[in-house]
């Protein structure tokens, strides 16, 4: 319920990762089983801006500069992880469909340009998806335009609903909430001509009630800026890691390899997810 989206307390991305990669061993299957192993906890990125930036920028913290971006999308890869979309892992979790080795979620929140121009093809060079959270009401005007949200879907990028006008849901009466919560879907796939299966909490505020209008919409589950991995069983607060300006690779790259998980088979799959130390 808490993480304001300018919560200066979340953990950054070198630390989180480097404690992730200790948990990504797949739970093994069943002896009789041919389904693939399920993958209880996936970590889920969650970006904003990848651009420098500007000098009067009202949040630069939700800027990620593209070299950084580049520099931990390599360390991702170079770590043998795998970008696949929230539908990838909900099919996991339901069907028992595979995961690659460790499946790893980039989202993209709001609706940015600098997002297709920037993160698409630093993603697409190594066939990776990614997640676009798209509040509706950033289409054109100043946003991404429809164009560059078809070229994320020809990449395979999944769309998210992330409302119309980005309001406190929990603020919202019930018509309120059901025109920003299922409204947002419905807009989506009339525009675009794809299913959209999972919503994301604008600023993270989210209740039991917003929660229900959620479900009640039609979608599978959603994405929260509560820090964590996203586990299965709980696919209405499904916890993201915040990568914020400045966080950079530097401690995982300088890390001996029993810290980065270089060896993730025989580590322990100790350190209970979720930790805020
Ligand atoms: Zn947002």
């Amino acid at each position: 319920m808490s993480g304001r989206s300018d919560d200066p307390r979340m953990p950054t991305f070198p630390a989180v990762v480097t404690a992730l990669a200790l948990l990504l061993t797949p739970v093994p299957a069943e002896p009789a089983s041919r389904a693939a192993p399920v993958v209880r906890e996936v970590p889920v990125l969650m970006y904003h801006v990848i651009a420098d930036p500007p000098a009067d920028a009202a949040w630069p913290h939700l800027f990620v500069s593209p070299r950084e971006f580049a520099a931990q999308v390599s360390w991702l890869a170079e770590h043998g992880f795998t970008a696949v979309t929230l539908s990838d892992v909900w099919r996991n979790w339901h069907d028992r469909e595979p995961l690659p080795a460790r499946p790893i979620v980039f989202t993209f929140d709001d609706g940015y340009p600098s997002v297709a121009r920037t993160a698409l093809p630093l993603l697409a060079a190594r066939t990776w998806p990614a997640v676009l959270n798209l509040k509706v009401g950033n289409l054109g005007d100043g946003g991404m335009t429809d164009g560059q949200v078809r070229r994320l879907l020809a990449a395979g990028w999944e769309l998210g609903a992330h409302t119309i006008s980005h309001p406190d849901l929990t603020t919202l009466d019930d018509a309120g909430l059901d025109r920003e919560v299922a409204g947002s879907r419905a807009a989506i796939e009339r525009r675009f001509g794809v299913a959209v299966e999972f919503f994301c909490y604008p600023s993270g505020r989210y209740n039991e009630r917003v929660i229900a209008a959620v479900e009640r919409a039609g979608y599978r589950g959603a994405t929260t800026t509560d820090f964590g991995l996203a586990t299965v069983g709980d696919p209405f607060r499904l916890k993201r890691v915040r990568v914020s300006r400045g966080d950079g690779v530097g401690v995982f790259a300088s890390a001996p390899p029993a810290r980065t998980g270089a060896s993730p088979d025989s580590a322990p799959r100790a350190r209970a997810s979720g930790s805020r130390g």
